[in-house]
């Protein structure tokens, strides 16, 4: 198999080829079609989850593909089945599986540290997210693939692992945006132009896209946006209450994860609003809210994961509503890359003017 490592923070990813370790009665190997490159992919590469992170790791965590083995106690998907890999897998035992609530699986756990192949050194790698999807081929649990029945093309189905379920999710079941609200989004990447989509899907009556990179906002505006903000202009919560006059919105959506945004992302909400936090910052980031607002006011700060979307029927719905048009996947990959190009495409996201890039090529 040929796969792109982490092998060290702030460094390049490796490309190399790894010798697969056999599959084990509940995995299933996937021949992989597609991976997006997420944000969170180049958070990793910098050591911002080091403390999750030990040794070299498989990157990439929303993929697209076709199952070529699987193992003798497997029985949700069989070989030639198209599958999504998700970086949040539904095991559908677990507690939290059982109450619909498998964004929150208790077997994410094992899968992280489960090693998936060994190195030329002898070294053995685990996968990102238990799925590892820079390689052409992953070997995973069961769990973490979804079957699906589409003709959409692997590289849009790829962004349903991870952005795009992320994002549509965080504004239908994450928050339930209501008919007639107004919403903001702070951030504009691939989750971003996901949660906006998902706000006009719910009926939004305004939604402001916030993001200084002029051809973010752009799309925003096609993915549905009725308004845009560059926050270097002016700061964004005032600019956000100037369009709404006085007033702050009913949901914002932190798409970012930096502490200093999520508190100017929080300054955006008005009484009985709602702050989602759907960006992932560092781990020890901490915001102050302060409390007597959040209490006489009745907001409310709410986590989103995995956009709170139960991946066993939900895969399947957004598939749907991207097939009759409801939603627009394609609008989000930006250039289609061959692994080699991995860590070029990393840096092109860092300069902003990427929404998604999508490795088609091993
Ligand atoms: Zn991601
Ligand atoms: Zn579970």
């Amino acid at each position: 198999m040929r796969s792109a490592v982490l092998v060290g923070f702030g460094q390049d990813l490796a490309v190399e080829s790894l010798e697969p370790l056999p599959p084990g009665p509940r995995d299933v190997v996937v021949s992989v079609g597609a991976s997006g490159i997420c944000h969170t992919d180049l958070s990793v590469r910098n050591g911002l989850f080091a403390g999750m992170v030990s040794g070299p790791m498989i990157g990439g965590h929303e993929g697209a593909g076709t199952v070529l083995e699987v193992g003798s106690q497997v029985t949700r998907v069989a070989v030639g089945d198209r599958v999504i890999a998700s970086f949040r897998p539904a095991c559908g035992t677990c507690s939290y599986c059982v109450s619909d609530r498998s964004h929150l699986c208790d077997a994410l756990g094992a899968f992280l540290q489960a090693p998936r192949a060994t190195r030329q050194d002898g070294s053995s790698a685990i996968a990102m997210s238990g799925i590892g999807t820079f390689s052409d081929i992953l070997t995973c649990d069961e769990a973490s693939v979804v079957r699906v029945d589409s003709d959409l093309p692997d590289a849009h189905l790829a962004l349903l692992g991870c952005g795009m379920t992320t994002g549509v999710g965080a504004a239908l079941f994450t928050a339930r945006v209501q008919p007639g609200s107004t919403v903001a989004v702070v951030g504009c990447g691939g989750v971003g132009q996901s949660v906006i989509q998902g706000a006009a899907v719910a009926g939004a009556a305004r939604i402001i896209a916030v993001d200084p990179v002029e051809s973010k906002r752009q799309i925003a505006r096609r993915h549905g946006a009725t308004d845009v903000v560059d926050p270097t202009t002016a700061p964004a919560e005032e600019q956000v209450k100037e369009l709404l006059r006085g007033k702050g919105v009913d949901y914002a959506f932190d798409v970012v994860g930096t502490p200093e945004i999520v508190s100017s992302t929080f300054r955006m909400i008005n009484k009985g609003g709602m702050l989602v936090l759907v960006g992932y910052g560092p781990m020890d980031g901490e915001f102050r809210v302060p409390a007597f607002d959040l209490q006489a006011n009745e907001k409310i700060v709410k986590g989103c994961v995995a956009g709170s979307a139960q991946i066993r029927r939900h895969f399947q719905l957004f598939i749907d509503m991207i097939e009759s048009g409801r939603l627009d996947t394609g609008g989000l990959v930006s250039q289609q890359v061959r692994l080699d190009e991995i860590n070029v495409a990393m840096k092109a996201m860092l300069s902003g003017e990427v929404i998604r890039s999508v490795i088609t090529t091993f």
